[in-house]
């Protein structure tokens, strides 16, 4: 049986068992943390993530994939921290999550040498710990596959070239970024059936998330919750089509929630959940709703609920 890094060690794959395949523990500029530490509370962020992850353990989770990258803020001994009080396993990734941006520390260097900082955080550690990365991230929105966009896609599929860990790229369907994204990988030789293009679940275009299946990848519908991208009973509709058609071997579901994000200030999480722009936005939203409703329409059985909660992580993450 093929092993998993956890952030508390190697895991049987078989031992994984309900994954949510898209959540963050916390998500916050790294920058503008270690410049103003005092406007963080570290310990209200911990007990918030103890509590998102306490509350989806109590819905059967046992195992959170959290694919915070670098300007996320990752870290993996906040993770480890969570993993343990908390007795749900935690998988961490190794990338870069940027629209655009590149440091000049990358930008000056190939991609080759990108790749390396990526191999060594899955082979050796990350952060000078001991805790080894289980997949690569990458991260394409609004602007686009940039110059700077395909410098890092090409050095993740790289790094999952000479190491056979998986990647998760984070797309926007709206500028349809998927497909140049799986292109990218394809040219570089990764193995696209260890490929999750992520948030394929903000378009209603099935055609267009059929299309990126049939390239052999995953497909995340996996922002259930955050409704100003789309609302559930439409993410619902497309998951359904998605299993009438027979994909449910392809498919990921999560949320995408962050325990804590400082993307906005604190008061904002109310007014987006007054204006509808999130909605239940949880760790235990696709339990509490999305998988009764889906059972509902019929899409939904046990079988097809341990091939995409059981089933396709444990694939994605060991081949
Ligand atoms: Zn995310």
């Amino acid at each position: 049986m093929p092993t998993v890094q956890t952030v508390e060690g190697p895991v049987a794959a078989d031992e994984l068992g309900v994954v949510l395949i898209h959540e963050h523990l916390r998500f916050r500029d790294e920058a503008v943390a270690v410049q103003w530490p005092d406007r963080y509370d570290e310990e209200a962020e911990l007990e918030a993530a103890l509590a998102a992850v306490g509350a989806a353990k109590s819905r059967g989770v046992q195992t959170i994939v959290d694919p915070t990258a670098m300007f996320g803020g990752r870290d993996v001994r906040f993770m480890a921290r969570v993993a343990e009080q908390t007795g749900v396993r935690v998988i961490a990734c190794t990338g870069i999550y940027s629209y655009d941006y590149l440091p000049h520390y990358f930008e000056n260097r190939d991609v080759d040498v990108m790749a390396e900082h990526f191999v060594a955080d899955l082979q050796d550690g990350v952060q000078g710990s001991d805790i080894k990365a289980a997949f690569l991230k990458c991260a394409a929105d609004a602007p686009g596959v940039t110059e700077h966009v395909e410098k890092i896609h090409r050095a993740i599929a790289r790094a999952s070239v000479q190491t056979g860990a998986p990647i998760m790229a984070h797309s926007m369907p709206a500028v349809a970024t998927g497909p140049r994204q799986v292109e990218i990988f394809e040219q570089e030789g990764a193995d696209l059936s260890r490929v999750q293009i992520a948030h394929c679940g903000d378009t209603e275009d099935v055609d267009y998330i059929e299309g990126l299946i049939d390239k052999g990848v995953y497909v995340g519908l996996d922002r259930y919750g955050l409704e100003m991208f789309l609302p559930i009973a439409k993410r619902n509709a497309t998951t359904a089509e998605l299993l009438r058609r027979g994909h449910a071997e392809r498919l990921m579901i999560s949320q995408d929630y962050c325990a804590t994000i400082d993307w906005y200030p604190p008061e904002a999480e109310q007014v987006f959940e007054s204006q509808g722009a999130i909605r239940n936005w949880s760790m235990t939203l696709v339990f509490d709703e999305v998988v009764p409703a889906l059972r509902e329409q019929g899409v939904m059985d046990e079988d097809t609920f341990r091939t995409i909660l059981v089933e396709n992580p444990r694939r994605w993450l060991t081949a």
